[in-house]
């Protein structure tokens, strides 16, 4: 979804590489230093797991100005269905890799920056991987966060949107919903899943009068996403989430494609097959956002 400096986790999307001020990503602090590891039993762990008491969690990191509005701690979850031929964290991509850590701990966490997510109206981002993952987890971190009057916001791709309750929902202030393609089979290709669950999942959050927030990203990639038809297929989507709730949908997110994971995959070895794939033109990018822009969408 932005800029990543490296070797920082970058979800879903990929980058920014025409980084305009608000997408600066400062890195002030990351990793899992100072988050205690729950050092327990594997049954104990399961059922924590499965009570959402314990996550499995790749890093994190605190940003500006990215991943949702001011100051963010964005936590990245381990674990992922998709395979985005674009991912630039293979490295979440199993939940198995992930650092076993106590929902309380990630809380307590937030809670010592809870200052500087008000006095800059930040608050915190939950990503990964999928976040959706580990449903039980997110709720947890998301009922802490508000319980403390913090800014919650949820990084997915709708692809396991079934997975957030209501209650989850109720507590999340934002989400950024990755659009990959609105073309199924480029969808498929791009994915190796089915859209209609994030389609669904856009359209559930855009019925909710209360909220929360939608963000659309997409990310485009020469070749591959940036076929005209596909671009204007996923406009009319954002813009059909506006239609259902005016001011439902606050932005969409044009996210040039960069090689900037190309390393990890290469660290994991998985073969990569978007090697030879260049950045769009920032006139490309520029061309698409008008689309988007057409439909009275706020864009950048
Ligand atoms: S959805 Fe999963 S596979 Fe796709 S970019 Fe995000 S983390 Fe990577």
């Amino acid at each position: 979804m932005a800029l990543p400096l490296a070797p920082s986790p970058l979800p879903h999307a990929a980058v920014r590489l025409d980084a305009p001020l608000q997408i600066d990503r400062r890195r002030a602090d990351a990793g899992l230093d100072g988050l205690e590891i729950a050092d327990v039993p594997r049954a104990e762990r399961l059922a924590a797991m499965r009570e959402g008491r314990l996550g499995s969690l790749h890093s994190w990191e605190l940003v500006t100005a990215v991943d949702g509005p001011g100051t963010r701690m964005t936590v990245f979850l381990a674990g992922c269905p998709l395979r985005c031929l674009y991912c630039h964290n293979p490295d979440t991509l199993a939940m198995r890799d992930g650092h076993p850590v106590l929902a309380e701990e990630v809380l307590a966490r937030i809670a010592r920056y809870a200052p500087i997510f008000r006095a800059t109206s930040g608050g915190i981002t939950l990503s990964g991987g999928e976040v959706l993952m580990q449903p039980g987890f997110a709720a947890r971190l998301l009922r802490g966060a508000k319980e403390l009057g913090v800014h919650t916001a949820l990084d997915t791709s709708g692809y396991l949107g079934a997975h957030a309750t209501d209650a989850m929902l109720d507590d999340t202030d934002l989400v950024l919903l990755d659009v990959k393609s609105g073309d199924p089979d480029t969808y498929r290709h791009v994915t190796g899943r089915d859209l209609e669950p994030t389609l669904e999942f856009g359209e559930r959050i855009a019925r909710r009068a209360s909220g929360p927030e939608l963000w659309i990203r997409f990310v485009l990639v020469p070749g591959l996403t940036d076929d005209p038809h596909n671009v204007e297929i996923v406009a009319d989507y954002a813009a059909s989430l506006e239609r259902i709730r005016p001011g439902a949908v606050a932005r969409v997110e044009v996210l040039p494609f960069h090689q900037m994971g190309r390393a990890k995959w290469e660290a994991i070895g998985r073969p990569y097959e978007l090697g030879d794939t260049q950045p769009p033109a920032p006139e490309l990018t520029e061309q698409v956002r008008e689309v988007f822009r057409a439909r009275g969408l706020t864009t950048c």
